[in-house]
């Protein structure tokens, strides 16, 4: 079992200036599994660009082409189970035997194997038998091999052998094309100032991209709502929320007490100490810039202040940011750890 997904293929995934050279690479790989300088060929880039859909697409691809090879597609996290799963049967041997009778060998997510030395040692022997005997490697990962911590030099010069090649977050119009063809598949269709709203508020993932987009098609063809632009900002707006919501009030609190050197209870007591009332003050300002909760909600989880308390830290945040530069130097400091 190939454990491939037949709904990844290339017809599907949409080009643009982001994904080029990756799928590019990728086709080039599928014409010639083991024949090319793409070897091992590694996919990267952030979460929900596309890259567990592009190393499907290149197995499908090859099984399709080349019907009696053997393609395999794993997670490095299944790869991992079963390793530690060999170790405890004492049947490494098998298993390492296994994966050097594969002829493509597809391993997602390789940035799983950071610290774990035993999985790492015994993927670099079967890549060595494999890129010995001409078979082709394709892994994924959510990072560069010269970003990649925790991994084994010898594995990370490997990894480096062929080609790296980056999936980046998609332009405008790769986003109007992968939403037309979400439209088009399931025979829906919709005006341009709704795909449009879409394709200009999620940026950089292609996973919300389709998660909006379907969220819209379900409400017409379910619901029989009509799909207005008010209903597509909504729908938007939760998405692109839920993404921003990494950035908590506890999380704000944290960070700034970690800055100042004190501990959150102190930032949140009553005292009024001049230093510990503008980190006070401060985590209230972040709090309304980073998040969407109320002032009434900050100030009860800031040291249950009122509403009026967090409207006046922002202004004084506001005021004192233009007129002393030390401050203006901790705000700087700080919308650097909580942008995105
Ligand atoms: P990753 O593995 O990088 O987190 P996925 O491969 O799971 O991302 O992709 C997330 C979703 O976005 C999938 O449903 C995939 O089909 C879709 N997708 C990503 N890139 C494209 C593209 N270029 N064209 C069409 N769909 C895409
Ligand atoms: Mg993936």
């Amino acid at each position: 079992e190939s454990q491939l997904n037949p709904n990844y293929s290339f017809d599907n995934f949409l080009e643009g200036d982001s994904n080029r050279l990756a799928r590019s690479a990728g086709l080039a790989v599928a014409n010639k599994p083991g024949g090319t300088s793409f070897n091992p060929l590694l996919i990267f880039g952030g979460v929900g660009l596309g890259k567990t859909h592009l190393a499907h697409s290149i197995g499908v691809e090859i099984k399709d082409k080349y019907p009696e090879k053997t393609v395999l597609y794993i997670s490095a996290e299944k790869f991992t189970q079963q390793y530690i799963e060999s170790v405890k049967k004492n049947t490494r041997n098998d298993f390492i035997h296994f994966y050097q009778l594969i002829d493509v060998l597809i391993i997602d997510d390789v940035q799983f194997f950071s610290g774990k030395s035993g999985t790492q040692d015994v993927f670099f022997h079967i890549f060595n038998h494999l890129h010995q005997n001409g078979k082709q490697v394709i892994l994924t990962s959510d990072k560069a091999p010269v970003d990649m911590q925790d991994i084994e030099q010898r594995l990370l010069s490997r990894f480096k052998w062929g080609l790296s090649a980056e999936l980046q977050s998609p332009d405008y119009e790769t986003r109007i094309s992968i939403l037309k063809n979400r439209l088009y598949r399931d025979g829906v269709e919709m005006p341009d100032e709704i795909i449009n709203c879409v394709a200009q508020n999620i940026k950089t993932n292609v996973r919300e991209l389709e998660g909006a987009i379907i969220s819209l098609i379900a409400q017409s063809s379910f619901n029989h709502k009509e799909v207005t632009l008010e209903l597509a900002q909504q729908v938007v707006e939760k998405f692109v929320k839920n993404t921003k919501r990494e950035v908590s009030i506890d999380y704000i609190q944290k960070v700034i007490s970690e800055y100042f050197s004190m501990d959150v209870e102190t930032l949140q007591s009553k005292t009024r100490k001049r230093h510990i009332v503008q980190a006070r003050q401060l985590a209230m300002f972040f709090a309304k810039k980073y998040t969407k909760a109320s002032l009434a909600s900050i100030g009860s989880q800031i040291g249950k202040r009122d509403h009026a308390t967090v409207l006046h830290a922002c202004k004084t945040v506001d005021n004192l940011a233009e007129t002393d530069k030390q401050f203006r130097k901790y705000i700087d400091d700080l919308n650097k750890k909580f942008a995105q």
